[in-house]
């Protein structure tokens, strides 16, 4: 078994393998200096805390010689022989596999217009460890992007007591995927914590301490951080000739177009075997290891189709945004008041299907009855639009159907 990528869904997979009682060889391929480690902190307490922060271990020395896994580390898998079974390395070993799974995750788009080579980007530890150091009082930080790291990097700067400018084209932030709802709660705590967002705004131009924006404002910057969105990671798989259309494309069993070749992760895209074969390709924390498991449990001659529910969260400020299911294929929303501040949109198709939940509140109020309505889609279940607009009847009541 050999694994390329170790982030999430390599070492998720390592351990997947184990936990199967497969006894055999497993060889894992990463390009990063580091064990494999985790990223959600890296736009939060790996630049927050007080103490110089360490990556967050998914696995460690310990683990990996306990799992009897060889992990190859700081290098490159530079070019796959689907036929010979063979994944050449830049520290110019070759690796024989008969199992392979590609996880090399994704990385950050650039900006391309004029001086876009300013605007630094985060996606591993050194760029956090990179921000963690201009990120001083007084600093003036220019976010462009109003997508999840650019909002979770604003709260990070302004904590430390950044002066913060964040940019955004759409006409609001959280364009993709986040309910209106939802979206201006977070702009609106953005604001009141002091962080200045401009909606609509396009950019001319980048200089060295300064964004030019397309209406003629200049914006002084000492740093200045694009969260424009990752392109999944498929240089590899693509140069192998094996099938890709944003991302890598796999069946339900998460195969790729090349025999005994899997992908798992923010690089693969499939089809969701619980919302009718849509395709998707998911960039969060708990997919990647869900995929990760149905890829081994397939590797070990399994016929698993994936259909665990997509579902992640964000961190900003005091405040938990967390999305599970497929919401956009929903036409109507209810929502339920959980108190004040926190609350949840249910997404229901034509028919009345309930297919996604969006929620947010303040620290972990908004956690038990988003994972009970994970649990309500997974079985199938659609409650009516009364029964769950009312905070009154438990949602652990419906599970009973
Ligand atoms: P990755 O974790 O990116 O791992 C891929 C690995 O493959 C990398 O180490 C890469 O160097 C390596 N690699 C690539 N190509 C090769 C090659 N040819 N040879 C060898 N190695 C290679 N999700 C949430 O749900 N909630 C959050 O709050 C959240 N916060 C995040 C914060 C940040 C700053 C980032 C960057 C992501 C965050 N995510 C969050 C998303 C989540 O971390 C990713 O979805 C997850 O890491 C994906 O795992 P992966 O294994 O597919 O890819
Ligand atoms: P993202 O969430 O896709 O957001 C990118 C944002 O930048 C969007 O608002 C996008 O608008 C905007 N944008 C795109 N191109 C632009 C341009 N040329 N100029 C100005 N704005 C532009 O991606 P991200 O925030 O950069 O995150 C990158 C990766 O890290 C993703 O894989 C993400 O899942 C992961 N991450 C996840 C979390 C989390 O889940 N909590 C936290 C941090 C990071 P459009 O919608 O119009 O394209």
């Amino acid at each position: 078994m050999v694994i390329v990528g170790a982030g999430m869904a390599g070492a998720r997979a390592v351990i997947a393998l184990r936990a199967a009682d497969y006894k055999g060889p497993i060889t894992l391929i990463g390009e990063e200096l580091h064990l494999p480690y985790d990223r959600p902190p890296l736009s939060k307490a790996s630049i927050t805390s007080e103490e110089a922060p360490a990556p967050i271990l998914l696995l460690d020395e310990d683990q990996l010689r306990s799992l009897n896994a060889i992990f190859i580390n700081h290098t490159k898998a530079v070019k796959l022989d689907v036929k010979a079974k063979t994944v050449a390395l830049s520290n110019g070993q070759s690796v024989a596999y008969d199992k392979l799974l590609i996880a090399t995750g994704a990385k950050p788009r650039r900006l391309t217009i004029p001086g876009g080579e300013h605007a630094i980007v985060l996606r591993d530890f050194p760029d956090a460890e990179v921000l963690r150091a201009k990120f001083k009082p007084g600093k003036k930080i220019a976010i462009i992007g109003g997508g999840f790291i650019g909002l979770e990097l604003a709260a990070s700067a302004r904590k430390l007591g950044c002066d913060v400018t964040l940019i955004e084209a759409q006409p609001r932030i959280l364009m993709r995927g986040v309910p209106e709802a939802i979206a201006k709660i977070v702009h609106d705590k953005h604001i009141s914590e002091g962080v200045n967002i401009l909606t609509g705004t396009g950019l001319a131009r980048l200089e060295a301490q300064a964004v030019h924006l397309a209406d003629g404002r200049v914006i002084p910057a000492d740093t200045m951080i694009a969260g424009i969105g990752a392109a999944p990671e498929v240089s590899l798989a693509a140069e192998a000739g094996l099938k890709i259309d944003n991302g890598i494309v796999c069946d339900e069993h998460l195969r790729t177009s090349a025999p005994d070749v899997y992908a798992a992760g923010d690089c693969c895209n499939f089809p969701h075997g619980m919302f009718g074969g849509r395709r998707t390709r998911l960039e969060t924390w708990r997919s990647a290891t869900d995929q990760a498991n149905t890829a081994v449990a397939n590797m070990l001659g399994g016929s698993v189709v994936h259909h665990a529910l997509p579902w992640f969260w964000s961190d900003q400020h005091d405040l938990t945004l967390q999305i599970a299911g497929m919401g956009d294929l929903g036409i109507k929303t209810v929502t339920r008041q959980l108190s004040p501040e926190a609350f949840i949109i249910f997404h229901i198709t034509d028919e009345g299907r309930l297919v996604g939940a969006s929620g947010i509140g303040p620290g972990n109020s908004i956690g038990r009855d988003v994972k009970l309505t994970e649990m309500l889609i997974a079985k199938g279940i659609s409650p009516s639009a009364a029964q769950l607009a009312d905070p009154n009847i438990a949602l652990k009541s419906l599970l009973k159907g």
